[in-house]
């Protein structure tokens, strides 16, 4: 059969997923080609993951300085230069794109740096060159792009998480608008670089979907950081002199020198060719696919953001991953995607596996929740008043702990080594039987004996 094809697989997007999809797949034996308009890497290396994490380190900084003095560090009032972070950051996102390109090399993929629109279940087509390409199978890994909504009048003044990392300059005052992971972590950036920051949000608490307290404590916790409006709307924007003037809902007005709208993000399907072939979208504009990853067509399968499952990194290398060795290395698998660790990148970081006391509730017949509410011992020094917040959430009747949500220093680092316990089945006792590391934030975790109890900071209680 392959001998008809002028490759046995086609990936249309050289980011996360596609990439693992392409080098795995060529590990098997297959004819593997990857095509990618912009730059190799995809959102998570090149304007997302990689890059906001580097800015996010670089915010840390401010309460470290401002935390040594607990400590008897004696500091000159350190200046941030926001030119040299970017020259920095930029220089690294370049080196990675060159390892991911120089990876696809050495993996036996072909790479073309243009963008590819599907003509038929079987044939690519090469829009710059106009080449069309025979492949057996064609996986689109596109992934998603941020949307500018609501559509107010100058919304064409305000960027998005992609101008974050174009911007040449600090700006001094910014609104960030939206409430779910990219504004959180924005302007949670901004405010520890000094920027007059502040977020915006149309709901009553930030991170809908998440545990309800972590939520609220993050919005007390930026409440002290930053400017932070809940239930609230921008309904104009305009130019002021070298400014902009945003509107609010209720009339109030806001001065600043720069408006991140970060109001979600949709799959990247436009002018894709899908409806040559029959693909129709679902309701939030991705592709629906089945465990496998198939779309409708079955030559054709897609991973990552374009099929709306979980806009994750780690989940799109997953399904990648399944997905090549399904196909081409005669081992099918399937993503799990009930059980995924996540962690937020504000400061106060945030790290969640599993169900929130909301749906946990609604899950089980029963449930307990076990809570730590705390000043980290480093505080006791440093003099920072803001708490660490741990949940462990259980099925009464089986003992498996069913959540967890922690939110604090390192959050992402504690539920990621959590999350293998968790994704084991892990159960109250057996956190329980797990001798503490000490002092650690972590060890709380393993210390929880009562329902809803309050500590004292670890070493003191
Ligand atoms: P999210 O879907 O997480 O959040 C969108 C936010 O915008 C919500 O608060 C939503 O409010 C609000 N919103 C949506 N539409 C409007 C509107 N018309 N007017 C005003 N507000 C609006 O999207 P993000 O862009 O923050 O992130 C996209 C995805 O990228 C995430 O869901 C996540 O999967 C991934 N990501 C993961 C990161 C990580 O792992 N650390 C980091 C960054 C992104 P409401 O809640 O009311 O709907």
């Amino acid at each position: 059969m392959s001998e008809t094809f002028d490759v046995d697989l086609f990936v249309i997007g050289g980011g996360s997923g596609g990439v693992r999809a392409a080098r795995i797949a060529a590990s098997h034996g297959a004819r593997v080609m990857l095509a990618e308009e912009y730059r190799v890497g995809g959102t998570c290396v090149i304007r997302g993951c990689v890059p906001k994490k580097l800015m996010v380190y670089a915010g840390r900084f401010a309460d470290e300085f401002e935390d040594a003095a607990g400590f008897g560090w004696r500091l000159e009032r350190p200046r941030f230069d926001w030119a040299a972070l970017k020259t920095a950051r930029d220089a690294e996102v370049a080196r990675l794109e060159g390892i991911y390109g120089r990876n696809l090399g050495a993996a036996g993929v072909t790479l073309v740096a243009e963008r590819a629109v599907i003509e038929d279940p079987h044939t690519v087509r090469l829009v710059g060159s106009g080449t069309r390409v025979r492949a057996r199978v064609i996986l689109i890994a596109v992934g998603a792009s941020p949307v500018r909504e609501p559509l107010i009048p100058g919304a064409e003044l305000a960027i998005d998480s992609n101008g974050v990392f174009e911007l040449e300059t600090q700006p001094e005052r910014i609104l960030v608008v939206g409430g779910g992971y990219i504004a959180v972590e924005f302007a949670g950036v901004f405010a520890a670089l000094g920027s007059k920051t502040t977020l915006l949000h149309r709901g009553p608490s930030l991170l809908r979907g998440f545990d309800p307290e972590i939520a609220a404590a993050l919005g007390e916790a930026y409440g002290q950081r930053m400017d932070l409006r809940l239930g609230c709307t921008v309904e104009r924007l305009e130019r002021d002199g070298g400014a902009i003037r945003a509107t609010l809902s209720g009339g109030a007005s806001l001065t600043v020198d720069g408006v991140l709208v970060a109001t979600g993000r949709r799959p990247n399907v436009a002018g894709l060719g899908l409806e040559a072939v029959g693909i129709t979208l679902d309701a939030s504009g991705a592709i629906p696919v089945e465990p496998d990853s198939r779309t409708c067509v079955p030559s054709i399968y897609a991973v990552g953001d374009v099929t709306g499952r979980a806009a994750l990194t780690p989940v799109a290398i997953r399904e990648g991953h399944a997905f090549a060795d399904t196909v081409f290395g005669g081992k099918p698998w399937c993503v799990d995607h009930r059980l995924i660790a996540t962690a937020v990148f504000s400061t106060p970081e945030i790290g969640v596996i599993g169900h929130n006391e909301d749906v946990a509730r609604g899950c089980y017949d029963a449930i307990d929740v076990y809570k730590a509410s705390f000043r980290p011992m480093k505080a006791t020094l440093s003099g920072r008043d803001e708490r660490v917040i741990m949940k462990v959430i259980v099925e009464r009747a089986s003992d498996r702990v069913v959540g967890v949500h922690v939110m604090g220093p390192d959050a992402g680092e504690i539920i990621q080594a959590v999350g293998i316990a968790v994704t084991m089945g892990a159960t109250k006792a057996d956190f329980d039987r797990t001798i503490a590391v000490h002092p650690t934030l972590g060890e709380e975790l393993v210390t929880l004996r009562t329902p809803f109890v309050v500590k004292h900071p670890a070493g003191v209680g």
